[in-house]
């Protein structure tokens, strides 16, 4: 089914909010086996709301719109949607009496005679009850295809979504099919070597399907089957999945939910070890990440921040010789980081990081060198990297890289 998405908020214009719901919905729709027409953001501006409805619905099947559902003058998406419409505003007595009472007894006061704005809708629109807030969504079925509402609030958006309009679309659309979804990861190729070697599968895909999703120096490949049944659709996608996986070897390092930091996370637990990381030029970025996953603590002892070249010196005794000798973004002084943060931190393997970020070199240094060092009941190693890209990419690519470094040590090292 094809479907069109509109944001609604001055703000998203502006660039103060990130169209992060644009984004979610595009990658949850897409899941669910329908097409994104176009994404539209329109300022809070009656007109302009009710042109994008307009237009999504001339060239789609369904139009969601979210944000202004709000109580305040600037929501405008029950009025604009009432008038591509047609109709007139209804206005729920039981719903109004449900928020008036709430409030009383939350505030002890009455209700802001804005708020009962949120008891109307346009006539003949269902409301989609919203368990994480008080603004409930909003259904339309209208002869060009359902106009569907949802609050800007993200997870209020998200959950609405999944569990009133998700299911709801899918029997619009009429699929009764099952769809197999397989993500395959990798790390340690340019895309466009990716895309070089798996370019005649592309060339035939339609069903089962494949795409190309890069981020933060991975790229993601996703493989999907359509069939009557699960069985069926797993099917497709089996040999495709054992193809890719033949061209691209040990490039693929995980398969759907396997993030780096989980697959790092169940390689130390197989061992019982700990991690500890120490980080120059990432500020945080790779202990972020590890500590990401629930289970965290079983496996990571913590980490520094050891960014001026003294504090490598007074918090993980890097030797100063060390230093003077090879430069502070060096393998040597990586490698000594990763053992000075073992031994302060008491950890069993230790991940360090020291590189310039840029944007300018540093002495003798380009940015976006980037030296990664491991150390371990299996030894040490160390690695140098040129990443290209402004100072915020290169910190991103360089804590991804740290902990590809981690995960392949843990994989070579003998269990
Ligand atoms: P509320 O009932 O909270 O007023 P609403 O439906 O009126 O919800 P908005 O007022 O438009 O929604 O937005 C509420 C908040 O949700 C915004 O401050 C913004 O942070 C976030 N938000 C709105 N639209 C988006 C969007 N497209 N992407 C990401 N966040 C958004
Ligand atoms: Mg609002």
């Amino acid at each position: 089914m094809l479907v069109e998405v509109v944001a609604v908020g001055t703000e998203l214009l502006l660039g103060q909010t990130i169209n992060g719901n644009a984004a979610w919905l595009g990658a949850r729709l897409v899941e669910d086996g329908h097409t994104v027409s176009a994404h539209q953001a329109v300022p809070d501006v009656h007109e302009m709301i009710v042109d994008a409805i307009r237009l999504g619905l001339s060239r789609a099947d369904a139009v969601i719109v979210t944000g202004g559902l709000g109580p305040t003058k600037d929501d405008l998406t029950r009025e604009a949607i009432a008038d591509v419409a047609g109709v007139g505003i209804a206005f729920d007595d039981d719903y109004a009496r449900r928020l008036d009472e709430r409030w009383r007894s939350r505030f002890g006061s009455e209700l802001p005679v804005s708020n009962f704005k949120q008891a109307e809708h346009p006539e003949g629109a269902e409301r989609l009850r919203n368990p994480k807030g008080t603004a409930p969504g909003l259904w339309l079925d209208t002869p060009d295809g359902p106009i569907i509402a949802l609050p800007g609030v993200p997870p209020e958006m998200q959950a609405l979504f999944t569990d009133e309009v998700a299911p709801r679309l899918r029997r619009v659309a009429g699929w009764a099919g099952s769809r197999h979804v397989v993500v395959l990861r990798t790390y340690g190729l340019p895309e466009s070597t990716v895309d070089e070697r798996l370019g005649d599968i592309f060339e035939v895909s339609g069903n089962p399907s494949m795409a190309l999703l890069a981020s933060d120096g991975e790229i993601k490949i996703r493989l999907i089957g359509e069939a009557g049944t699960e069985t069926e659709a797993m099917a497709l996608v089996g040999p495709l999945e054992a193809e890719v996986r033949a061209r691209l070897g040990s490039v693929v390092f995980g398969r759907d939910d396997e993030t780096v930091e989980r697959l790092i996370h169940v390689g130390l637990a197989a061992r019982g070890w700990t991690v500890a990381a120490a980080e120059s030029m990432t500020g945080g970025h790779i202990l972020e990440r590890l500590t990401g996953p629930p289970g965290a603590s079983e496996v990571v002892r913590g980490g520094a921040v050891v960014y001026a070249t003294q504090t490598k010196v007074d918090v993980l005794g890097v030797a100063p010789d060390l230093i003077d000798g090879h430069g502070v973004v060096s393998e040597p002084v990586a490698t000594a980081m990763a053992e000075g943060v073992i031994r302060r931190f008491g950890a069993d393997v230790g991940l360090s990081i020291t590189g310039v970020a840029g944007p300018g070199p540093s002495g003798d240094v380009e940015a976006g060198t980037v030296c990664i060092g491991v150390a371990g009941p299996g030894g040490t190693r160390s690695r140098t990297l040129r990443l290209p890209g402004d100072r915020e990419r290169v910190r991103r690519y360089a804590a991804t890289a740290a902990l590809h470094q981690l995960l392949g040590a843990l994989r070579e090292w003998p269990a």
